[in-house]
């Protein structure tokens, strides 16, 4: 994709110059006005809630914009006590932000969780 930065329309990568405009397209995409119209994509999917607010929180730190889907949430309160282990929820990030939040979230999630991981089933 290329982009247009001053009418902030995209291309494809073998248009060289914004026909509206006039001027070259560059491949990195104009900053963001505002978040209104953000395009969000699943960033990744958390294997529990500890993780997704750890999370949250090293992206609103960063200044990324993110939301939580919390599938676990309202059946959280059902279960309540039950494990939460299998429930999980899914982080949201503006396209724009994927790449950068994945460098941020990857190393935390890949670190070893230590519990509910395997060994959870016994009957
Ligand atoms: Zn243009």
């Amino acid at each position: 994709m290329k982009y247009c930065h001053s009418c902030r329309y995209e291309f494809h990568d073998e248009v060289d110059e914004c026909p509206d405009c006039g001027i070259p397209l560059r491949e990195d995409p104009p900053a963001p006005e505002k978040y209104k119209e953000v395009e969000w994509v699943m960033l990744r999917q958390l294997p529990n809630p500890i993780y997704a607010e750890m999370i949250k929180e090293v992206l609103d730190n960063e200044g990324i914009p993110n939301y939580l889907s919390f599938d676990f949430m309202s059946s959280a309160f059902i279960l309540r006590g039950a494990s939460l282990v299998g429930e999980s929820g899914k982080l949201f990030v503006p396209k724009e932000f994927r790449e950068e939040a994945l460098e941020l979230v990857n190393p935390l999630i890949d670190e070893e969780p230590g519990e509910g991981e395997s060994g959870e089933q016994e009957t």
